[in-house]
């Protein structure tokens, strides 16, 4: 039951007081560190394990640390869903994204039939900020489409495509997943069933689907960029001559485009098949794209340096979603420092994700806030703050 309102002049007084409380004792809230830009980068499954299989593999025991472990912040976050102890990709990315926990396999989508009511993504472009998706999945995968799209299942990929064009309409979409742009069939979110590359050029899309379209894309106006029928080929196979930018070559592409934007701009950038390589408990496959993953945060990192202002106005978040395998590193136990690159020996406890907490490392702006233990909701928080909404 609703407590009865109380008559407006005791509204008044109490307003007043308050007023005058909030003044005795100032200043006790000051308002959160706004950004300009915010970098989201999500290594999806990467727990630090991971982290570490990928420092051994690049430069042995007691080699220098990854890119993104020389960022100022670092904190950890509860990972569990509004359903589940162990989280999957769509509950985490809405957690981030929009602000609440969500079921495993909901993307901002409450139990009750509800659709969240806007995401960080909305939330940048009413700002007037530029905005923008990458990923080495289908770009309609969980973990981007939290942030651009309203379902109750993760699997309805060509409603995910519709919403983003029709709805959401991110200024750059770069990944894979061309065929859940042209879905003959219609899913169970009653998307599909039409051709949204058509839907995607009446909306004002340049589409391009291979790494010398996407250099020579320098016209102004939105972007969509898939770059394979399914998620992208994996770094170990991808042959010489490859047709499909790196992740570092979309985000540098990201970068270029959303930052001429003068009021700024949200990118989030997904090594999304980290977590592939730990479904098949394959550590080479994971090592390769979390190193992959890696170069991308280095072109921010080094874009960030070019202009002695961006460190200031730049909020930037490395995370992991959940960890995936329960992945342990037993050996070779023997092996000293300064021997060079090493291939750690795995030991899997499954080939799903896991309850372990999930790491982030953050620079700039807002990031305060998140060099210690947070609810995963709380990235959202911080967001919303440094975007000023
Ligand atoms: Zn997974």
């Amino acid at each position: 039951m609703r407590p009865v309102p109380p008559p407006r002049a005791a509204l008044r007084l109490a307003g007043l007081t308050a007023v005058l409380l909030a003044a005795s004792a100032l200043p006790t809230r000051t308002a959160p560190p706004r950004a300009k830009n915010v970098i989201l980068m999500v290594g999806d499954g990467m727990g630090f394990s991971y982290v570490t299989a990928a420092r051994l593999a690049k430069g042995g025991v007691g080699g220098p640390p990854l890119s993104f472990e020389t960022l100022e912040r670092f904190g950890y976050q509860w990972t569990f869903s509004s359903n589940g102890l162990i989280a999957d990709s769509a509950a985490t990315s809405s957690a981030w994204a929009c602000g609440a926990k969500f079921a495993n396999g909901a993307l901002c989508w409450f139990h009750d039939g509800r659709p969240a009511p806007s995401s960080l993504l909305d939330l940048a472009r009413a700002s007037g900020r530029a905005t923008g998706l990458v990923a080495t999945s289908t770009i309609t995968h969980a973990t981007p489409a939290a942030f651009g799209a309203s379902v109750p299942h993760r699997e309805c990929e060509p409603e995910i495509a519709r919403q983003y064009l029709a709805d959401a309409k991110p200024d750059l979409l770069l990944g894979g997943g061309r065929a859940r742009f042209q879905s003959p069939a219609k899913d169970a979110c009653g998307g599909g069933g039409a051709d949204y590359l058509e839907l995607a050029k009446r909306a004002g899309y340049a589409v391009v689907t291979t790494a010398a379209e996407l250099r020579a894309a320098n016209g102004p106006g939105k972007l969509l960029g898939l770059f394979a029928a399914e998620g992208m080929t994996r770094v170990q196979a991808r042959p010489p001559g490859t047709t499909e930018p790196t992740l570092a070559e979309m985000t540098g592409a990201a970068l270029s485009r959303l930052a001429q934007d003068r009021d700024g701009f949200f990118l989030m950038v997904e090594g999304s098949q980290i977590d592939w390589g730990g479904h098949e408990n394959d550590l080479g496959y994971a090592v390769s794209e979390l190193l992959a993953f890696d170069d991308a945060v280095r072109v921010v990192q080094d874009w960030i340096a070019a202009r002695r202002d961006r460190a200031a106005e730049t909020l930037l978040i490395v995370l992991a979603d959940h960890e995936t395998g329960g992945l342990s590193l037993v050996g070779p136990a023997d092996r000293p420092a300064g021997n060079g690159p090493l291939a750690a020996t795995p030991r899997w406890a499954t080939t799903g994700h896991t309850a372990a907490d999930a790491p982030i490392w953050s620079s700039g702006p807002g990031s305060a806030a998140l060099g210690g233990l947070i609810d995963n909701t709380k990235i959202y928080e911080v967001v919303r703050g440094a975007l000023g909404k």
